[in-house]
C-alpha cells in the first residue's frame, strides 16, 4: 500500500490517501488539486512529480 500526505507538498493541508499503487495514488492526487487547491491542467505535470517525491510505502 502507497500513502501520500498532502502536507508534504502544501503545507497545513490535512488530506491523506492511501492506493495499492502510485498510478492510483497519483489519481487521487490530481483530483485533490484540482478540486482543493485549485491545479489546473498546466501545473499537472508539477503536480505529479510533487506527489511522486512525497508517497510513502505503507503497511
Ligand atoms: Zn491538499
Amino acid at each position: 500500500m502507497k500513502e501520500f500526505d498532502c502536507a508534504d507538498v502544501v503545507p497545513g493541508c490535512g488530506a491523506s490517501f492511501r492506493a495499492p499503487t502510485s498510478g492510483e495514488l497519483i489519481a487521487h492526487g490530481r483530483l485533490h488539486a484540482l478540486h482543493t487547491h485549485g491545479k489546473a491542467e498546466p501545473d499537472m505535470p508539477a503536480v505529479d512529480v510533487a506527489v511522486r517525491a512525497a508517497i510513502r510505502d505503507v503497511g
